[in-house]
This record gives structure tokens, sequence and C-alpha cells, in this order.
């Protein structure tokens, strides 16, 4: 077998595995980094965020051609979808992204290797693939990410399937059933709703998106509705079955529901297997996360552990802040992620985002906070757009003014909680946000205005 050294090597080239490859050879460690797949950067880019905001905004034209270009004096005739057209281009941004990582190694003399890497002992990792490499290295991180999470009494197989299938159906499905009202079910349930398809979620909860304050999230619920979402909230699905081209899916309590394909999004699983985590005697937890402690060192000597195979927020943001953090930390021995401040967003339409506590979090904590909301209805800029649903609202520390939540639903939701993300994370009091100046006429002066309500002293309410 072929044999390699190396400083650092990093295994899964996700949004976590690749920034901390990167990172790592910018601060001068000779930094490789192992990948099973022949194109570079992980679920995000290639079957996750990356496509499925490609699919968002192809289909959100294609409705806007249908219904609101005419509200604008613009009529068009003889509109058609070219579904093959769309997933090509789809196909085209990914292809285009994983090749923009290769280069980006090349630029910064990461080694990639192509092949399934695996732990053997300590300070050794071997990369199966073609040519298989035994590698030695004084740092190993383990970035090997997640996978759709299976459903108990459900096979993946033919009509059932999770969202790699989902962003590739070759024709809009007549019903597709998505079981889970989290962020993946509500964006492609929104894709496939957009392009003609009838669509039913079935979500556990009594609620959509577990994570989100839950008055903006009912919020959001309503308006998806009138899109044309069907919802059966309560719902908890027992299991899956094929049945001719199809496929019937069993809820507790209630009829069996027939569908022409079923997305299962309920969430995402750990990806060890195969690691030869116990060649170096790390045992994953429960929930077959892998435990780390400071610095995502695990409990083995030189091994450490990124991303969403650590749990927590299963986010590509996190994943790349975590990265960073802890190869900086190997580098130069600080590195810090501060998890108080990561930003969550669903695209749908409009997007749903937020950064810091919700409502029920704060009423759990028994933390006295003020509220200010501000409604884009009396937006100019969204007016202006023609996309007026939604709202900000701010939660702000009773005592200090410390802005401690902040959450919003309404169009480039996710492009606005930037702003107050790095206000939180310079310790912003509501005050701050207020007294900043905002460009007029812009969506962010909801959130100049939402601070204002906080003090009761909103201007265009
Ligand atoms: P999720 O955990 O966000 O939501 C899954 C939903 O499925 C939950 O509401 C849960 O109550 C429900 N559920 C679970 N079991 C069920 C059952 N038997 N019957 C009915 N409902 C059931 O999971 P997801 O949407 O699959 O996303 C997975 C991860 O990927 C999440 O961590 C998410 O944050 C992340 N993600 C993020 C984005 C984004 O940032 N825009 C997009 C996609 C995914």
């Amino acid at each position: 077998m072929k044999k390699a050294k190396h400083e650092l090597v990093v295994i899964g080239a996700g949004p976590g595995g690749y920034v901390a490859a990167i990172r790592a050879a910018q601060l001068g460690m000779d930094a490789a980094c192992i990948e099973v797949e022949p194109a570079l950067g992980g679920t995000c880019l290639r079957v996750g965020c990356i496509p499925s905001k490609a699919l968002l905004e192809s289909s959100e034209k294609y409705l806007d051609a249908d219904r609101e270009l005419k509200k604008h004096g613009v009529n068009v005739s003889g509109l058609a979808l070219d579904l093959a057209a769309m997933l090509k281009r789809k196909e085209r941004i990914v292809k285009g992204l994983t090749g923009g990582v290769d280069g980006l190694f090349k630029k910064n003399k990461v080694t990639r290797y192509l092949g399934h890497g695996r732990l053997a002992g300590p300070g050794k990792v071997v990369v199966d693939g073609d040519e298989p490499v035994e590698i030695t290295a004084k740092h190993v991180l383990v970035a090997t990410g997640s996978r759709c999470a299976p459903l108990k009494g459900v096979e993946f197989k033919g009509a059932i399937g999770t969202s790699t299938e989902a962003l590739s159906y070759q024709e809009v499905p007549g019903h597709l059933v998505v079981i889970g009202a989290g962020a993946i079910g509500l964006e492609l349930g929104s894709v496939w709703r957009r392009l003609g398809a009838k669509v039913t979620v079935l979500e556990y909860l009594d609620r959509i998106l577990p994570g989100a304050d839950a008055g903006i999230a009912a919020a959001a619920l309503r308006v998806f509705k009138r899109q044309g979402l069907k919802f059966q909230l309560d719902a908890r699905v027992t299991g899956a079955r094929l049945e001719g081209d199809g496929a019937v899916v069993d809820v507790e309590g209630v009829d069996p529901v027939a569908a022409d394909r079923v997305l299962v999004a309920v969430g995402r699983a750990p990806v060890t297997e195969g690691l030869g985590l116990d060649t170096v005697g790390i045992e994953t937890d429960k929930r077959g996360f892998i435990p780390v402690g400071e610095g995502f060192a695990t409990s083995a000597g030189g091994v450490h552990a990124i991303g969403d195979v650590i749990g927590g927020a299963m986010l590509a943001h996190k994943a790349h802040e975590e990265g960073i953090a802890c190869v900086e930390r190997l580098a130069t021995g600080y590195g810090h992620v501060n998890y108080d401040v990561i930003p969550s967003i669903a695209y749908t339409s409009p997007e749903v985002a937020w950064v810091g506590r919700t409502e029920e979090q704060l009423t759990e904590e028994g933390v006295a906070y003020r509220k200010g909301t501000f409604p884009f209805k009396a937006n100019g800029r969204a007016q202006a757009l023609g996309t007026t649903d939604g709202e900000v609202k701010i939660l702000a520390d009773g005592a200090t003014d410390r802005v401690l939540g902040v959450h919003i639903f309404g169009p480039r939701a996710g492009d606005l909680v930037a702003e107050a993300t790095a206000a939180m994370e310079f310790g912003a009091s509501s005050e701050d946000v207020a007294r900043t100046c905002h460009a007029h006429p812009t969506l962010s002066e909801a959130l100049m205005e939402a601070a204002l309500a906080v003090d009761d002293r909103v201007i265009h309410m």
C-alpha cells in the first residue's frame, strides 16, 4: 500500500471539512482531505443547500410568471415548464461550485485523496479507493457529516425516498407526501407545489419548523397553507409501503394517505460506519454522534471531530465555524465558536430566519424580555417588491436591553438576519439597532422599526 505523511488529515470534504483543510493550509500546515465522492463539497454542495436553493429560485420564477407578473402589468403567454432544463441548470450550478472547491484545494496546496477514509490506529488513516494509501498524521479531523435519518417502518425504495431523490424527480409528482415539517420538508415541498404537485406535509408535532419561534412559525404556517401546501399536524407516521407505482403512508389514528412520491424529511443522522473509530477507542453516544470536549478533541489523542457528526445544529455554517475554530486552535492555541449566535434559515417564500433565543426559550429560562415587532406590510420596499407577508420580531433583555433573539418571517429574511447576527455578536442593545441609520427604502428598515418598537417608539405603525 502506498504510504504518505501529513500534519493534518481531514476525513470528509463537506462545508466543515473542506473549509478546515483550507484554513489549516493557510496557517502553514501540510493538510490533506479525504473524500469518497468524486465531487467535493459534501451534502451541502452536492445534494443539499445549493441544489435546493437553485430549484427554489427556478420554481419561484415559474410561479411568478404564472401568478405574480400580471400584478406588475406584465402579461405572459405560452408559459410552459421545462423541468429537464430546470434540473440541468441546478446540476450546472452544483458542478461549478464543487469544481470550485477542487480549485481552492489546488490554490491552497491541500492534498486531495479520493476514497473512503478510516482510522487505523493512533496517528494512522487509510484511504480505501482505487489507489489505497496509508497516511501517517499528527492530527486527524473527522468531518464525515450526516445523512437523511431513516424512519422506522419506512424503506427508502421506489417512490419512497429522501431529499436526494426529491432534488431530481424527472417529472412533477401528482401527489407528493412529505413526512416532517422541518426546513427540508418545507423547502422541497414548496418547490414541487410551485411546479404543480399536490403536496401534503405530515408533521408529528402540533406546529411546523421545530426550533423557530412559535409565533413566527404559526404566521408562516398560515401563509404556506394559503400557497396551497396541505398540512396534517399531530400526525405521527408509523410506516410507508410501495403500492403500484406510488406508495401509501400510515399515520397513527387516521386513514392512510396515498401518494405518488413520498419524501422522508425527519432529520439527519451522523455518518460514522466504517470509520474505524474502535481502532482509537472512540465510542459514539446513544444517538450515534461523536462526543467531543474542548477544542473539538475526541477521547482519542490527536483525533478531533466537527460538524454534523458531533451533533448540535446540523447546519453548513455551524460546521464551517467549527472547522475553522478547530484548526486555528491546533495551529495557534486559539479558536472559538459562539453557539449563541448561529443563524437558522428556511428558504421558503417568504423565508423564515432567526438567531438567538425564542420567546418560549426565554420564558422557560425565566429571562425578563421586551419585544418589538414590525410587519412587512408597513415597509415601503416590501410593498414595491409585492411581498408583504410576515414580520420582524426582536427580543431584548428586560434589564439591559441586549438583543437576545431576532426572528424574521418575510422577504429575504435569510439576508436580513445577517445584520441581527452581527449586532448580537457585538453585544448590541435594541437601542443600538434602532439608532443605526438604515438606508431607505430597504427591507432592513423593518428590523430598525422592530428595534424601535421594543421601546414603544415605532414610526411607521
Ligand atoms: P428537522 O429535524 O428540522 O425536521 C424534521 C421534522 O420531522 C420535525 O418537525 C419532526 O417533528 C418531524 N417528524 C419526525 N418523525 C416524524 C414522524 N414519524 N411522523 C411525522 N413527522 C415526524 O429535519 P429536516 O427538515 O429533515 O432537516 C434535517 C437537518 O438539516 C436539520 O438539522 C435542518 O436544520 C438541516 N437543514 C437546514 C436547512 C436550512 O438551513 N435551510 C435546509 C435543510 C436542512
